[in-house]
């Protein structure tokens, strides 16, 4: 085993044992906005439960909200001691994209290093029409963190183009039509597929209308590869089971 592969498994293994249920490999180089002394990245991720999930289709998301939250500090905790491992065990620097460094990084709606870019750079999946990350196991159920770091480790294969094929099911939910006809690759700035302005509009106003308890959603529940991890073909099947 050469020391990249050695790298990873350990780190890999540190994480999981922490929580982690997806752990991702990436190499940043060339990449908009990302420090040269942080070359490769980590993706963390952990899917939302599916019973949380399933609550997109009513009017009280409260469950689905509160299991965003949570598993958003969770990320965090995982993120920050993997971070502390990297550097203290393992004798590499790292960084941790936690909640409070890339809030100070927000321009916009979108974080200078989006999570979701680590993500298909590691070949976990790709960006959909939804400008979620897709991954064919999880669809867009999955939540993700990031530690950039400088240790070699063993990188995957990046995902340069969509593999949404012609589907257009998120588009056909969305209220407020913020997902257009153009595909994701990554030439492509997020403006030129997804509108991001009009859905965060439009979640502000349904946090307002139901007292915080929905956030829409709708679009990442619509895929088909999310349907398929939570075990549902059609939406007649769901709407049975809440
Ligand atoms: S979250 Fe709702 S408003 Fe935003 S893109 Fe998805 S379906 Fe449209
Ligand atoms: S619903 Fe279809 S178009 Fe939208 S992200 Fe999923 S596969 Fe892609």
């Amino acid at each position: 085993m050469n020391l990249e592969e050695k790298n990873s498994r350990e780190i890999e293994e540190f994480l999981k044992s922490k929580g982690a249920e997806v752990v991702g490999f990436a190499s940043l180089e060339g990449i908009k906005n990302v420090p040269k002394e942080y070359p490769n990245s980590i993706l963390i991720g952990i899917p939302i439960e599916k019973e949380a999930l399933k609550t997109i289709y009513t009017d009280d998301q409260s469950i689905y909200v509160e299991s965003m939250k949570s598993l958003a500090m969770k990320l965090n905790d995982i993120v920050l001691e993997g971070e502390d491992y990297i550097k203290e065990t393992m004798n590499y620097n790292a960084l941790a994209m936690s909640r409070e460094r890339v809030a100070k990084d927000f321009e916009g709606l979108a974080s200078k290093i989006p999570h979701k870019t680590t993500g298909t750079r590691s070949g976990l999946g790709w960006i959909g029409r939804c400008a979620l990350l897709i991954s064919p196991k999880y669809g867009a159920a999955l939540r993700l963190s990031t530690i950039l770091t400088d240790m070699p480790i063993k990188t995957g294969t990046p995902i340069d183009d969509s593999l949404c094929d012609d589907c257009t099911d998120c588009q056909d939910v969305c209220p407020v039509d913020a997902i257009n006809e153009v595909k994701w690759n990554s030439r492509r700035e997020r403006e030129e597929y997804f509108d991001a302005e009009k859905c965060f509009e439009f979640i502000k106003k349904e946090m307002q209308r139901t007292h915080g308890k929905s956030l829409c959603a709708k679009c990442g529940l619509a895929c088909p590869y999310t349907k398929e991890y939570l075990g549902i073909k059609t939406d007649r099947d769901l709407i049975k089971e809440i």
